[in-house]
């Protein structure tokens, strides 16, 4: 029961780490060398050690998953999780870690693949399923999806059917192209972006093809942007309001699942031009996001949502008793070894 009071201690912020297995791309003759885990071989543990120039660096999370855990094993661990939003929490789930590391493989998976669906997918279909079997309660619910992506401080609709808009690659608030996209906080504490697209859906086939449509939306960016993808944030937000028609009980919960931008360090990603530019608002926005899961967990009187987009478009999502969970996503590769071990003290600040 120790471990139930420390998370109370911490609110409701927890941190599970992930470990990708090798992978033929990864560097030829390479093995789990730099990685291994103190407390057991099986998929699932607490501790991660991280060997670098033959110093060991232990860390501890809520749960670790080894290179072994199937996308299910994971599912199964935060499937609660999922559920309270359905009881009306707000509930966030974020991705981090450096390009590569199996974020987008976390969340989205390989949706057409049934073993490799990520939690989004397997999320949705619990959330409908869930919302039927509760109708025999006297219980109604409407949910609406909407899909965006923070890129350079920029919001970009991913459900914008607007051709003539297109993908929105408008720069800033100043910006020359594109819609603007402005977030507003309402009197009850909800998030409203401007003109963004918020369809309802019915039917996990319905979110399907709006996950599909995201995904294209977000590819055609890559394509003009340069990976686009990896270095923007990707938030998927479903609201979920219900009411009970016996009981006249209401809930309305919110959960918000995001694939962060890659989390690497600005030598390895060059560091001129608008690749700088990229870095250094994708290493603002994560210090924003750590600076505000710290000062949460801290149970601290300011906490700095105004410093970036997605700190203040998730704030109602953050504090109070809503809950989070972050993964940090690693590499096995010995040669990300210096990026695993920024991504696991990042993950252990907030931790
Ligand atoms: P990121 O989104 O962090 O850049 P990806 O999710 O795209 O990383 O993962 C990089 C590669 O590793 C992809 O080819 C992906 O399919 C693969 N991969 C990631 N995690 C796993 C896993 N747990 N099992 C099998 N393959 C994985
Ligand atoms: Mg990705």
């Amino acid at each position: 029961k120790l471990h139930n009071t420390i998370l109370e201690l911490k609110g409701n912020i927890r941190v599970f780490c992930r470990v990708r297995p090798l992978l033929p791309d990864d560097a030829a003759g390479s093995e789990m060398t730099v990685i291994s885990y103190p407390t057991s071989t099986e998929a699932l543990g607490r501790g991660i050690d991280v060997v670098q120039n033959g110093q060991k660096h232990p860390f501890t999370f809520d749960q670790v998953f080894t290179h072994e855990a199937s996308q299910q094993d994971v599912f199964v661990e935060i499937s609660q999780l999922v559920q309270s939003a359905l009881d009306g929490y707000k509930v966030c789930i974020f991705a981090y870690g450096q390009t590569g590391s199996g974020k987008t493989y976390t969340m989205m998976g390989n949706p057409e693949a049934p073993e490799q669906k990520g939690l989004i997918p397997r999320s949705l279909e619990q959330i409908f399923q869930m919302s039927q079997s509760l109708m025999a309660q006297g219980w109604k619910y409407k949910m609406q999806a909407s899909m965006l992506e923070i890129y350079n401080e920029t919001i970009r609709d991913l459900l914008s059917t607007n051709r003539s808009n297109g993908p929105d690659i408008s720069r800033g608030e100043n910006g020359v192209a594109g819609k603007q996209y402005g977030i507003k906080h309402d009197a009850n504490g909800n998030t409203y972006v401007s003109d963004l697209t918020i369809v309802d859906v019915c039917s996990i086939k319905e979110i399907s093809s709006l996950l599909r449509q995201a995904a294209q939306n977000r590819s055609v960016g890559k394509t003009q942007m340069n990976e686009q993808s990896s270095r923007s944030h990707f938030v998927f937000t479903l609201r979920i309001s219900g009411v009970n028609e016996s009981t006249e009980q209401q809930v309305q919960g919110v959960l918000n699942l995001i694939d962060l931008a890659g989390s690497e360090r600005l030598s390895k990603s060059g560091s001129t031009g608008d690749r700088l530019k990229e870095t250094q608002a994708i290493n603002l926005s994560l210090k924003c996001l750590s600076d505000v899961i710290f000062s949460l967990a801290k149970k601290e009187d300011h906490v700095p949502f105004r410093n970036s987009k997605l700190t203040y478009l998730l704030q109602p999502c953050l504090g109070g008793d809503s809950k989070t969970l972050m993964f940090v996503n690693i590499s096995p590769n010995p040669s990300s070894v210096g990026e695993s071990l920024c991504s696991l003290r990042f993950a252990a600040r907030v931790n």
